[in-house]
């Protein structure tokens, strides 16, 4: 490839590098010290690529008021296992998707699009849940504007739906309550507004401003209302895009078909993706050769918060890589090998792992009031409560920690998502992590701390919020 580029006979290079002292061959890869040593004895000139070049190609002018249209609102559901989730986006699919189609074929790609009675459009992700959500936000890729929240009328508030909401108001999304299997005769909607409360989550029938609605994805009862609150909150919301620019959007799922080569569900975030377009995404490029939008139709184009599966792709993006329409194939096959190469120089420096003093650094230099995210496990609830407490006592004006989540329990690999994507520690009080946890931490780089004594947790958290704040003078 250097030889290449040179325009140098590959044996001379090989040569080159021998004389200095390195047996290479002909495909090794040499790292970016030497290959600018050999560049220099050939007489040529480096440029090296850096972050700042990649993001230059990439980067789009920021869109001018009168170019932004409304857009659609894409809309994740998230809830406690068994509430509904999957049920309520099967009875909201099968409901207006394929209303007046024959056979009522759809496709799952990963999101599709309804339009309500009174004629929006809305956009929802097929893998409800909070797993997906965060290791998309993690890396890089917020594509959610409301969360819809399913709670359970004969179940009520549950674990994950505390994690459901600390999720989302991490991620400053907005939530509509959706109070499902309201046709069961145990159901008790008004028990799970009460234990909301509870949760800082005060829905319209209890005067707060979350729009909460009662629903059974089994009768359908209730879903035109859902899919009106929905609509209610994204007007609030202003969306809005630029159809009439080069696309930018982040993979939804991606998978290596048998038949049709790479493909990757894409959310359409700005500007308009078209046939024949060439992109790069996260580590891999390619050239529109198809899209598919998720009634199983070749569409020519698609808009802001369309999802459409794209075909044509040199190799298989992960859910979250963000894609960008280059200009040339040259710029998207450079900036996929620079990303590509940075990845493993990253993971060969594995073991960088966030420290809570690193986290205050990185506090410092973002705002002027630093925010020391955490999240919090302990093995009772009063542990975890008092936890709690004296981390929201720590700080002044100047630093502040935030507990992004607390609960009872090993620490899960879902502790781990949610903390990799707000920078934040795992605390584990007088609870371990368990093994997938374990792998998933070492491999995010996610500090996971243990602790037995109140104490001492508020005494090191201290200490690096006072470090902090004496630097700061
Ligand atoms: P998820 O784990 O949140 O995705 O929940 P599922 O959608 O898999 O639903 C769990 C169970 O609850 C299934 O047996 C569903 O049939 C049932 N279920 C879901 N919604 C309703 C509802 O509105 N009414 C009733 N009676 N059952 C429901």
């Amino acid at each position: 490839e250097l030889a290449n580029r040179m325009s140098e006979k590959v044996s001379d290079v090989v040569k080159a590098l021998m004389t200095n002292g390195i047996m290479a061959t002909q495909n090794q890869t040499i790292d970016a010290d030497t290959a600018e040593l050999i560049i220099d004895e050939f007489g040529h000139n480096v440029v090296r690529v850096s972050d700042a070049d990649v993001e230059d190609v990439i980067k789009v002018e920021e869109d001018k008021p009168q170019d932004l249209k409304p857009r659609p609102p894409v809309i994740t559901i998230m809830g406690h296992v068994d509430h509904g989730k999957t049920s309520l986006l099967d009875a909201i699919r099968s409901a207006k998707v394929t209303e007046g189609e024959a056979g009522g074929i759809t496709q799952h790609i990963g999101a599709y699009q309804v339009a309500t009675e009174g004629g929006a459009v809305l956009t929802f992700l097929d893998t409800p849940g909070h797993a997906a959500f965060t290791s998309m936000r993690s890396r890089g890729a917020q594509v959610t504007d409301i969360v819809v929240l399913v709670v359970a009328a004969d179940d009520a508030v549950m674990p994950q739906t505390v994690e459901a909401i600390n999720h989302a108001k991490a991620a400053g999304v907005p939530m509509i309550v959706a109070i499902n299997k309201i046709d069961k005769p145990a159901a008790n909607p008004d028990k799970v507004r009460t234990d909301l409360l509870q949760h800082e989550v005060i829905v319209e029938k209890m005067s707060g401003d979350v729009q909460d609605v009662e629903v059974s994805a089994v009768s359908g009862q209730g879903l035109d209302n859902l899919l009106e609150a929905i609509a209610l909150q994204a007007e609030i919301l202003e969306l809005k895009a630029n159809p009439d620019r080069a696309a930018q959007g982040a993979v939804i799922e991606a998978q290596l078909d048998v038949g049709r080569g790479p493909v990757a569900t894409v959310l359409v975030e700005n500007g308009t993706l078209k046939q024949g377009n060439i992109f790069v995404v996260g580590e891999q490029w390619g050239k529109v050769r198809a899209l598919i939008n998720s009634k199983g139709e070749r569409v020519k184009e698609a808009g802001p918060s369309v999802p459409v599966e794209v075909l044509g792709l040199n190799g298989t993006p992960e859910a979250g890589d963000v894609l960008n329409v280059t200009e040339t194939e040259a710029q998207a096959r450079e900036i996929a090998e620079y990303r590509a190469n940075a990845a493993k120089e990253k993971r060969a420096a594995a073991g960088a792992a966030v420290t809570l003093d690193q986290l205050m650094a990185n506090a410092k230099a973002s705002e002027s009031v630093s925010e020391l995210p955490i999240v919090v496990k302990a093995d009772v609830q009063g542990s975890a409560e008092a936890i709690v407490q004296a981390m929201e006592k720590i700080g002044n004006d100047e630093v502040r920690v935030r507990v992004l989540h607390s609960g009872v329990g090993a620490i899960t690999e879902s502790d781990i998502g949610l903390a990799e994507a707000s920078g934040a520690p795992v605390i584990g009080f007088n609870v371990r992590a368990n093994a997938s946890a374990r792998a998933s931490a070492n491999q995010k780089g996610v500090e996971i701390r243990y602790y037995s004594i109140i104490y001492d947790l508020v005494d090191d958290v201290k200490a690096a919020a006072s470090g902090l704040l004496s630097a700061e003078v």
